[in-house]
């Protein structure tokens, strides 16, 4: 990104895209050499990816690292085999510089550090002759983006122009709050730390939140992304889901398309999912299905029988239609949902009221117990993303569950 803010504007599309490509490849496993053949097989099927690889100098690899504790064998964060995989490939045959970069989902003092470490990326980094990028520790300067709608002001690593692409690396799974998280709701990552949390809370209903992820991905403009779907998370994603063995590895030049390729393998009709309706709104690219040409293996090849869509399946039609004013005043109380502990599974860690964006947990010294305020609850599933026992679990109020 030799101009970070005219690269990144150059996003805003003039017309908008017809037709988009996803290249897939099945991979049976993280066996290094399965992820090199099925990386290289999806970029052979994408001569346009090839074009893009062969323009960049500095690419910025930037998996999902969600969780800060967990090792790779929990399939929350992208693989680090198909990080050094990809790394290998920019370095071999594009002659890239490539650095591999998150901030973790989670706040505190180097969980960033302890996501890298935790991941792996830091060996994957190692072993491709790439740098880690920790966005956490990198200087900020906030962005203004007027042509947001929502997110006029961003904060982001203030070097992120050192880099002329950003691919995105991200993980397939369904995601309690967005459906799914893909390629494009994984830009959200590159908001160092705090920022995210405030993202939280200037956008607190689902619609609102989507409209946060697209104008970031306006403005990040990733040109390329990759899915690691070798194994991927069905039910109560993006943390505490189950596995599913898919055997995908996909890419595009397009990230919107593959997030609605993966969502089609997921089960869900993508442009149900409000993040990829707006990116199809604003001609951000291409999430109607029709316009989505696929090399290689097609979504039927991949999609599990029965895959478990999270509990929630969003936010209810009624709080989205209600206006903002009186969606925060008195009927949050009876139709919104929010956060629950169970205490039995609670090991009193306090990870999620420091990540609560609206400080709704805390901490009673008398009963020993984090519990949840409900009235300043706004949903926002920062605690359960974190929590590392799956002890949180949105609840509906009485409203919602008539809805
Ligand atoms: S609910 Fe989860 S994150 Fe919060 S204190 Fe208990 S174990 Fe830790
Ligand atoms: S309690 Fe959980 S869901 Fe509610 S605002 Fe805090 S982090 Fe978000």
């Amino acid at each position: 990104m030799p101009d970070a803010k005219s690269t990144m504007m150059d996003m805003h599309r003039s017309g908008a895209p017809s037709s988009a490509t996803v290249g897939t490849a099945r991979c049976l496993s993280y066996n290094l050499g399965s992820v090199r053949k099925a990386i290289r097989l999806c970029v052979e099927e994408l001569p346009d990816m090839q074009e893009v690889f062969r323009g960049a100098h500095s690419v910025l690899l930037k998996p999902n690292l969600l969780s800060s504790t967990r090792d790779p064998e929990a399939h929350i964060n992208t693989h680090p085999a198909v990080v050094q995989a990809l790394a290998e490939l920019l370095k071999e045959e594009f002659n890239c510089e490539v650095a591999i970069g998150d901030s973790t989902g989670s706040l505190g003092e180097g969980s960033t550090a302890r996501a890298i470490e935790n991941s792996q990326m830091d060996r994957a980094a190692q072993a491709a002759g790439a740098t880690i990028y920790n966005v956490d520790t990198q200087p900020r300067h906030v962005l203004r983006f007027p042509a947001g709608r929502i997110f006029k002001d961003i904060p982001l690593p203030s070097n992120l122009d050192q880099f002329d692409l950003i691919v995105s690396v991200s993980k397939l799974k369904t995601h309690t709050l967005t459906y799914v998280t893909g390629p494009v709701k994984n830009m959200f990552g590159l908001v160092p730390g705090a920022g995210k949390k405030q993202a939280h809370l200037l956008a607190p209903r689902l619609e609102e939140f989507s409209t946060v992820l697209c104008d970031l991905y306006a403005l990040l403009h990733p040109r390329a992304a990759f899915v690691d779907g070798v194994i991927g998370m069905e039910g109560r994603g993006p943390a505490s889901g189950a596995l599913r063995h898919v055997e995908l590895i996909a890419a595009s030049c397009d990230p919107v398309a593959l997030d609605s390729f993966c969502a089609k393998v997921m089960g869900f009709d993508p442009l149900s999912i409000p993040l990829l309706a707006q990116c199809h709104e604003r001609n951000l690219g291409v999430a109607a299905p029709g316009g989505i040409v696929v090399r290689g293996e097609p979504v039927s090849a991949f999609a599990p029988k029965n895959f478990a869509k999270p509990p929630t399946d969003g936010q209810a039609a009624i709080t989205r239609v209600l206006p903002r004013w009186l969606f925060r005043g008195v009927l949050k109380a009876i139709s919104s949902r929010y956060a629950d502990i169970d205490q039995g599974r609670c090991r009193r860690c306090g990870e999620c009221a420091r990540n609560c964006p609206s400080q709704a947990i805390a901490f009673d010294e008398r009963t020993r117990r984090y519990s949840v305020n409900r009235r300043r609850c706004i949903a926002c599933h920062c605690c359960t993303e974190v929590c590392p026992s799956d002890a949180v679990r949105m609840q509906s109020a009485w409203l919602r569950r008539l809805t």
